[in-house]
């Protein structure tokens, strides 16, 4: 069957940089040569600044975001250990099974879908939690968390984050603002196809983490080597086998970002958001995330009465090669999410967008 051209404006992937499209052609590298070796310093360099920290332990994990999950949890939690997840939405709920399977007593902190964390909730949900985790962009409900505030008053717990829609899309900072240990994707506002699972974790987390870890893929332990964290690139060790391509393509992703700018890059997805939003709004139709916490890479709407959210979606696709996504759990048929994310977040793709969402409305 023949491939076709989507425009991915759904919840991710998004259509990737064309850089990072590029970097997928260029001939495979061997994952111990020594210009993939340099190639995997550069992109944990890079990773740094859009994380925002400057974490020796900062690479690619070799797995989709929800690997950074099981990375993240699995590192830091064991039998009978406290950790508070701030829900507000499918992957809070994901995070708590995560850590469960850990041996976590989870301790849930509810909350309405589309409404924003609630860090004094959070903060005060137990005295004393080992990991206090969060959704800073959730994808689910298009709502962003104030990750800053929950950092603040963390305590001598750590700060678990998932970054995985919020990445190079809006402000992040790691280090300023008290995460200990994060995780993203590189689906969405990184621009790159998916498969690799940017990852974080700062001195003090390594420092309390998981002697043997019941993953042997995921024990940063043993994933030091890989990176060559002990001594430089020279104590490369075989853990497993880099995807290069992979990593090459994240490489040039990153490369494009960091050209633009950061500050660019977040304000340039903060336009495509403002104009997508302010042009759903004069169509008459309704936004699901409370107003002051809409994310601007992900929008999400309500389905007008009346209106089959699967058939409008189908209108799309097929008329128009546009990719939207559904609603999210209970919210399958009633909210549809439209992403604008890294090459996506621009004008005229807010513009198409809003045209087709039109004609498939007619
Ligand atoms: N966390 C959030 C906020 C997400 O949006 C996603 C994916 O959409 C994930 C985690 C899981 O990432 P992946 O699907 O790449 O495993």
């Amino acid at each position: 069957m023949a491939l076709v051209d989507r425009k991915l404006f759904g919840p991710g992937p998004g259509n990737p940089y064309p850089e990072a499209t590029s970097a997928l052609g260029q001939p495979l590298l061997g994952h111990l040569d020594p210009v993939f070796l340099s190639l995997m310093d550069e992109t944990c360099d890079r990773l740094r600044t859009v994380w925002g920290t400057t974490n020796a332990r900062t690479i690619p994990l070799s797995a989709t975001g929800s690997a950074g999950m099981e990375a993240s949890f699995v590192n830091t939690v064991s039998d009978g250990d406290v950790v508070v997840v701030a829900v507000n939405g499918l992957f809070g709920q994901r995070m708590c099974d995560v850590a469960a399977r850990c041996g976590a007593e989870v301790v849930p902190v509810e909350h309405e879908w589309g409404a924003p964390v609630d860090v004094d909730r959070v903060l005060s949900a137990h005295p004393s939690p080992k990991v206090v985790a969060a959704v800073h962009a959730e994808t689910s409900t298009g709502v962003r968390s104030d990750i800053a505030a929950l950092g603040a008053g963390k305590g001598d717990a750590l700060l678990l984050v998932d970054a995985v829609t919020s990445i190079a899309g809006i402000e992040l900072r790691a280090d300023d603002w008290g995460i200990d240990v994060g995780y993203a994707g590189t689906q969405k506002c990184l621009g790159v196809a998916p498969g690799l699972a940017p990852f974080t974790i700062n001195d003090r987390a390594f420092a309390r983490r998981v002697e043997k870890p019941q993953s042997w893929y995921l024990d940063l332990g043993l994933l030091g080597g890989y990176v060559g964290e002990a001594s430089g690139s020279g104590g490369r060790t075989y853990h497993h086998t880099a995807p290069t391509a992979m990593v090459a393509s994240l490489h040039a992703g990153l490369g494009r970002i960091l050209e633009e700018g950061l500050e660019n890059v977040w304000a340039r997805h903060a336009e495509a958001g403002r104009l997508l939003q302010s042009g759903l709004l004069e169509m008459g139709l309704e936004l699901f995330a409370q107003e002051g916490s809409r994310l601007p890479e992900l929008t999400t709407v309500k389905v007008p009465d009346g209106v089959d959210s699967a058939a409008v979606r189908k209108i799309l696709l097929e008329r128009h090669g546009i990719e939207i996504g559904a609603g999210a759990g209970a919210y399958a048929a009633t909210v549809w999410r439209i992403g604008l994310m890294g090459h996506n977040a621009r004008p005229d793709a807010a513009l198409l967008a809003l045209a087709a969402l039109a004609d498939a409305l007619a």
